[in-house]
């Protein structure tokens, strides 16, 4: 009896030293990868969107001239490298949250890959460099799919002609005026705040600083800089119409980026010690669940009805604007939002060749509805970031479908913040989301 117990603890020990064993390396991967980001970053200054790791992780820094010298087949052999240890390692005892996390490496190794791939020279298709810098399976869109979508907004708008003449002619009503915009966007996100605070605990200590600032291709951004420390930056170089207000507030902020990173720092960062999480790489799996939830959640914060409400009884009036064609605006707006496939399309057959810059300014102004500058800003951007741009709505769509089908609906508002807390919490992948 004595000696089979023995045996039972020694059973017991030798696996929990296996499993001991098996954590301690995917932390080494972890590191490993860290550093293979920050080596592919010195060459490319886009590739990291924040770092808030151990100082001496960091390499040291390269001169003009080795910057120009891309070392691609030494990174390519170490993602290799990396690659291969994460996807051979056994997930034989691991928890459900440690199998997220060797799930989570193995795709942003294979995004890294493909980034320095593309950084050395490689042109991928559209579809397959969304495919492996975000883990997303992209749709295509014919034309018909848009002109149908136009259709429905003739009647809506006012006036007769050209539909995206008409929609820019109508939404210059709705214009912030520039010395009232910090007052608007400030008590818009003090709003989401305190909306997300009913739901979601955030650290004490977090906070955020806004500044506006020009001469940039996105229309806000949010700088993480750790410890629950955002910077969020709105650009002002094209007229911010009031919906951005509620939307910038909550994408950029509550409950959108600055929850999203300050909660991944604080339960997988801090708390488990999981070291891929100190660098935030852009073109990663990370940022189709960043760019789709933070776009979900001002829906989330702002469901239906409260929005307008919450727009007409505060920010209108703040901004000086006409309240009562708040309801009408929204109206064609949601009308409008559903060609936003328009621009992935664009892109993908600017891409593949058939579109050059002026045909995609072209293609936008029809069918994004977008005014040539708008549209002009929006080729710059695919200029610099590529397919980054399906995040926004592919991401959304699948940040949104995943939560409803879960019971997270509109009618069941605890539940739905319950199951989008949970989604900025863990490392998920957008493939897991299916
Ligand atoms: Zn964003």
């Amino acid at each position: 009896m004595k000696k089979i117990l023995i045996l039972n603890l020694l059973i017991i020990f030798l696996i929990s030293c296996q499993q001991q064993r098996s954590i301690n390396d995917m932390d080494s991967i972890a590191e490993e990868y860290v550093k293979l980001v920050l080596e592919v970053g010195q060459y490319d200054p886009v590739v990291i969107d924040a770092y808030h790791g151990p100082e001496e992780w960091k390499p040291s820094e390269l001169s003009e001239e080795e910057k120009l010298n891309f070392p691609m087949d030494k990174l390519i052999q170490a993602s290799d490298k990396l690659l291969h240890l994460i996807t051979h390692f056994s997930e034989t005892g691991l928890s459900e949250s440690e199998r997220m996390r060797r799930l989570f490496l193995e795709k942003h190794i294979i995004a890294l890959r493909a980034k320095i791939q593309m950084i050395g020279g490689k042109k991928f298709s559209f579809e397959e460099e969304a495919r492996l810098l975000y883990d997303a399976e992209i749709l295509r869109y014919d034309q018909q799919y848009f002109i149908d979508a136009l259709t429905s907004l003739e009647n809506l708008l006012p006036g007769k002609g050209n539909i995206g003449e008409r929609w820019n002619e109508f939404r210059s009503k709705f214009v912030i005026p520039q010395e009232k915009l910090d007052t608007v966007f400030s008590t818009a996100i003090e709003e989401g705040r305190k909306r997300t605070l009913r739901y979601i605990k955030l650290p004490d200590e977090e906070n955020f600083l806004v500044e506006y600032v020009k001469n940039e291709p996105w229309g806000a951004y949010n700088w993480y800089k750790g410890n629950s420390f955002s910077v969020i930056q709105v650009n002002t170089d094209l007229p911010v119409y009031i919906d951005r207000a509620v939307d910038l507030a909550s994408h950029e902020g509550y409950p959108g980026h600055h929850v999203f990173n300050a909660l991944l720092e604080q339960n997988l960062l801090v708390k488990n010690g999981w070291m891929e999480f100190s660098v935030y790489p852009l073109f990663s799996p990370m940022s189709l669940i960043a760019e789709g939830t933070a776009n979900y959640g001002i829906e989330v914060a702002f469901p239906g009805k409260e929005r307008i409400d919450y727009e007409k009884n505060v920010l209108f009036p703040l901004a000086g604007l006409d309240a009562s064609q708040a309801e009408k605006y929204y109206k064609i707006l949601d009308e409008v939002n559903k060609l936003s496939f328009a621009r992935n399309e664009g892109a993908r057959r600017y891409y593949s060749g058939e579109f050059d810059r002026e045909q995609l300014i072209d293609w936008l102004m029809k069918y994004r509805l977008s005014t040539r500058e708008r549209a002009e800003k929006s080729v710059d951007f695919i200029d610099k970031y590529g397919s980054y741009i399906i995040n926004y709505n592919y991401g959304l769509q699948l940040c949104r479908e995943y939560i409803e089908r879960k019971c997270g609906t509109i009618e069941n508002p605890a539940k739905r913040w319950e199951l989008f807390k949970q989604l900025i919490s863990n490392p998920y992948v957008p493939s897991a989301l299916k």
